[in-house]
């Protein structure tokens, strides 16, 4: 791998001021009820009864058709006409599919009752629904609600919307507590142990994940507690978070050889961990997630490649393969820019990149197809249709359904991009 600058020697060009093309049209991406299901996997008490259409139905189980669960914990409370035309009262019924719901599976422990166009439409308050049957259903099951609607959120709000539900249920810890760190993002569980035991060789020995894998695990916050964002859509969550007295820690995400680095190195700098040490700690998994990445590099330095807004993991991978892997940024188009949390990432990347915000879907076809870059990552639905004008593409979800954080996932992630290119290259001979 050829030698990353330092970030600090890097701050005073990036993009951190570059001005952004934002963009208000015709959009292509799933809607938020896509996070159910890695979020389903993540906290394994709960339950996720989307209210909405068998449209929503067909979303939930098309996503998570590539993967069998032998008891899924999602599922669709259909509203059917009788509900969209006022013929019914849809409280009394959601009451009902709840309380069966809950009398045939004990084992859960939160329901998330989650909304949809559909519920939006006919202005079912789930909020209310959920309070009321929280306090019917207290202490076993809490109810809460958030919204998955493809008219409020893309693809990874959905995420986002789920965690801030959760933050007015996190308990107060203690002003004088000791200092803790809070990690906050769904993460594989396998990456989660990974970072959990390299907390652990730096020193840091209160950290706390959130979500939490058990309901009933739910961390406690408060003014000592540091937190790290291992996810760039977690723009609510993260404010809430803060005005719950949680420090916001800034740094580049934890995706690469030096995103993780420098993510790691910001709780370390917050808990005054000596510099040698944590270099001592972190260097065999940083040494082989080097190892890792180089070796997917010949196949994509100087290649072009521009990224359509979607999963908002956009930014620090572009960032990633620029600065690990020498891709041409041709344009990294994000749903949502948010400045604060991404201002590390927009230090990092190459001075005089195309940023785009939102999405105005004709419009940006036609840049790529202009460009005609060497990879193009997106969504599903302009996936295949630009594959068959004989571009090469990457979808956009695999990166959010594969773990990818951290030093043990840098090579793979390197390699889920390397693939692609690969695959082509073979099809062309
Ligand atoms: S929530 Fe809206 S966008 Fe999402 S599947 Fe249901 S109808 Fe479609």
């Amino acid at each position: 791998m050829n030698q990353i600058a330092p970030v600090a020697a890097l701050r005073s060009g990036g993009c951190g001021d570059a001005p952004i093309l934002r963009e208000r049209g015709q959009r292509e991406v799933f809607c938020g009820l896509t996070g159910i299901i890695w979020l389903h996997r993540k906290i394994q008490d709960a339950f996720f009864l989307v209210v909405g259409s068998r449209t929503c139905a067909h979303l939930i189980q098309s996503a998570a058709g590539v993967m069998i669960f032998a008891e899924p914990r999602f599922a669709t409370a259909i509203i059917d006409e009788r509900d969209l035309a006022g013929l019914a009262d849809a409280n009394d019924e959601l009451d009902r599919v709840v309380g069966r719901l809950i009398e045939r599976r004990p084992d859960i422990k939160l329901l998330f009752l989650v909304g949809s166009c559909p519920s939006e439409v006919i202005k079912l308050d789930l909020s209310r629904a959920a309070q009321r049957l929280s306090r019917q259903m207290a202490p076993d099951v809490r109810v809460l609600s958030y919204s998955g609607s493809g008219i409020e959120t893309t693809f990874t709000q959905g995420e986002d919307a789920c965690l801030s539900s959760l933050v007015p249920e996190l308990l107060a810890e203690a002003a004088d507590a000791a200092p803790s760190l809070l990690v906050v993002g769904a993460l594989a569980d396998v990456v989660e142990a990974q970072l959990g035991r390299l907390f652990t060789a730096i020193g840091i020995q209160d950290v706390r994940f959130f979500p939490p894998r058990n309901s009933r695990d739910m961390p406690k916050i408060g003014p000592n507690t540091r937190m790290l964002l291992a996810q760039p859509f977690l723009a609510e969550t993260g404010r809430l978070l803060e005005a719950r007295g949680a420090q916001y820690l800034a740094t580049p995400f934890p995706l690469g050889v030096e995103g993780t680095t420098a993510w790691l190195q910001a709780a370390a700098t917050a808990f005054g961990v000596n510099q040698d040490h944590f270099d001592r700690a972190i260097a065999p998994a940083r040494d082989r997630a080097t190892g890792a990445v180089a070796r997917h590099r010949a196949q994509l330095e100087g290649k072009s490649i521009f990224l359509f807004p979607d999963s908002q993991l956009e930014i620090p991978l572009a960032r990633f393969l620029s600065r690990e892997l020498g891709m041409k940024l041709v344009e990294v188009g994000t749903p949502y820019l948010h400045r604060q949390h991404l201002a590390a990432e927009l230090d990092l990347l190459p001075e005089g990149t195309s940023l785009s915000e939102g999405q105005d879907v004709d419009l940006q076809l036609d840049r790529c197809r202009a460009a005609a870059p060497d990879l193009v990552v997106c969504g599903l639905g302009l996936a295949n249709p630009l594959e068959s004008e004989g571009m090469t593409t990457k979808w956009a979800i695999e990166l959010v359904f594969t773990p990818i954080q951290g030093f043990d996932q840098a090579g793979d992630l390197a390699e889920l991009f390397a693939r692609p290119l690969v695959r082509r290259m073979k099809l062309a001979v």
